[in-house]
């Protein structure tokens, strides 16, 4: 059987290798460490930990990343078992020892007979020979291999840095606030004229918002990123507000166009946009609202916007240097490059951040190279799970606004706004409220996805024996 090849021994491709292997695939995995580092990692070891030493919340009931951890556990995950198997303490997270974690991860991939791991650079589009290859080099992927992905794919198909703005549930919007409307009501090819949420400021609230952004605590870029550049069209909330208090006005707060039905006699004096951002309307963009604001900074100050008093986050905004596809465009629903489908991806690379979610989407591509190459039909996770939630972003769920240069494809962590809706249930007949009804709908999303995944990952242990 000819191998499944890896480019990337990260947390996506020691999953993918992991996942390939036990299915009695032969796999080779390419790590140009120790040959070549990055800026970020400093070891020659798989399954690096760059940065925190978490893997967040592990609570499987009531958090969407605590939820994935369970469905990779159920599904064999490496990373899950090494992590479950190295951790340190640290509350209701899973935190790791990441010295005896990655140590743990290299160990177990070495000592398995059908993997093969070949220390070295892939500087440029795998060889033809390689019919399968799955590509997981992460955020800081080599110039070399990412110059040839581009070539391949386009100019604007794949990113190096993100700029990303932050995305608010929609449920936690004050629609009595809030109002839905286009600017002039214009409809656009796919719009019905009321497709962006706008929240309206007077000039008090207005002038203490740009107070609030100029003297918020902000984060710095590393040292390696601080020389790569960023444009104009993506410039952080607060780097306009310093180029002028009226900066904003005229840039992502303009007020024209616009006419709130709830004071219709009063014109806004700046107007915050919001923009759906998924098939499932659950989630909402502010528009133009990249910044690097820190978070707590960030979440204060936003929720002193009018009908964003009780926001809640699906993702805080951060620009940081980054390597990820336009996956929407250009992969298809088992993660392969639509324009030459030997080449799958898998990690960071593929628009989802963070270690778990890219050992999740390695784990997926994996499952699928595997299939693939036993000849199987490849079965797709249900949206209803984690695994399909956090697919669903990448290849299919998010409303594509690009505009020419700067496109709205961003990072996503997993999050309950990537799920389809459940119903709430009543207790003894009764409607709960408040945060006894947000702890309901969480425990519903929860019990259906780990109900679907079992019935998911049995049909295919079933169709795999057959
Ligand atoms: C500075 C920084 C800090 C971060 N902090 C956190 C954090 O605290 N928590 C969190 O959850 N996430 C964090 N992230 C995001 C994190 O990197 C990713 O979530 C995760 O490591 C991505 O997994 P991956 O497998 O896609 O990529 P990686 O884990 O980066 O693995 C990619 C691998 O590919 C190798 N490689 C690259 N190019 C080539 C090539 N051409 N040939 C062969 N090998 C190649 C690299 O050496 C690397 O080993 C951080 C990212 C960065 C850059």
């Amino acid at each position: 059987m000819n191998p499944v090849h890896v480019i990337g021994g990260g947390l996506a491709g020691s999953e993918a290798t992991w996942q390939i292997a036990r299915r009695g695939v032969p796999v080779i995995l390419h790590e140009m460490r120790p040959e070549r580092g990055t800026d970020a990692h400093k070891t020659d070891r798989l399954a690096e930990l760059v940065c925190s030493n978490s893997f967040r919340s592990d609570d499987r009931e009531h958090n969407a990343v605590g939820l994935l951890h369970e469905e990779l556990r159920r599904a064999d995950s490496l990373i899950m078992r090494m992590g479950d198997a190295n951790q340190v303490p640290a509350g209701g997270a899973l935190a790791v020892d990441r010295d005896n974690f990655s140590a743990a991860v290299t160990a177990t991939l070495e000592s398995v007979d059908q993997v093969s791991i070949a220390r070295g650079e892939i500087a440029g589009l795998p060889p033809a020979e390689w019919d399968s290859v799955i590509v997981a080099t992460g955020p800081l992927t080599s110039l070399a291999l990412s110059a040839a992905i581009r070539e391949l794919t386009g100019e604007d198909a794949l990113a190096f840095f993100d700029a990303i703005a932050p995305i608010v549930y929609f449920d936690s919007i004050d629609m009595n606030v809030a109002w839905f409307q286009s600017r002039y009501d214009k409809a656009g090819p796919a719009g019905n004229g009321a497709d962006y949420l706008n929240c309206p400021l007077d000039r008090p609230e207005y002038d203490a918002f740009v107070d609030a952004l100029l003297s918020g605590e902000k984060t710095e870029f590393r040292e390696w990123e601080a020389n790569t550049p960023y444009f104009d069209g993506c410039l952080p909330i607060e780097v306009m507000a310093e180029r002028g208090r009226e900066t904003l006005r005229y840039g992502p707060m303009k007020p024209v166009g616009l006419t709130n039905p709830h004071r219709p006699e009063e014109k806004p004096y700046a107007v915050v946009q919001l923009r759906r951002d998924n098939a499932l309307g659950t989630l909402y963009n502010m528009v133009g609202f990249q910044t690097k604001l820190k978070y707590g900074a960030q979440t204060e100050i936003l929720r002193t916007i009018p009908g964003l008093g009780g926001a809640q986050f699906a993702r805080l905004g951060g620009l940081h240097r980054n390597t990820f596809l336009n996956s929407p465009k250009l992969l298809d629903p088992t993660l392969r490059l639509k324009a030459l489908p030997r080449l799958r991806f898998a990690g960071q690379i593929t628009g989802c951040e963070g270690y778990v979610e890219s050992a999740a989407i390695g784990l997926l591509a994996g499952r699928f190279a595997a299939g693939e190459r036993l000849g199987e039909e490849i079965a797709m996770p249900p949206a209803t799970t984690a695994f399909g939630a956090l697919l669903g972003h990448i290849t299919a769920g998010h409303i594509s606004a690009d505009e020419p240069g700067r496109r709205s494809f961003q990072p996503m962590n997993v999050n309950f706004g990537l799920f389809p809706q459940v119903e709430v249930p009543r207790v003894q007949g009764k409607k709960l409220r408040g945060s006894d009804k947000a702890l309901a709908r969480k425990r519903a999303i929860t019990t259906r996805a780990l109900a679907d995944l079992d019935d998911w990952l049995s049909r295919a242990t079933a169709e795999a024996a057959e």
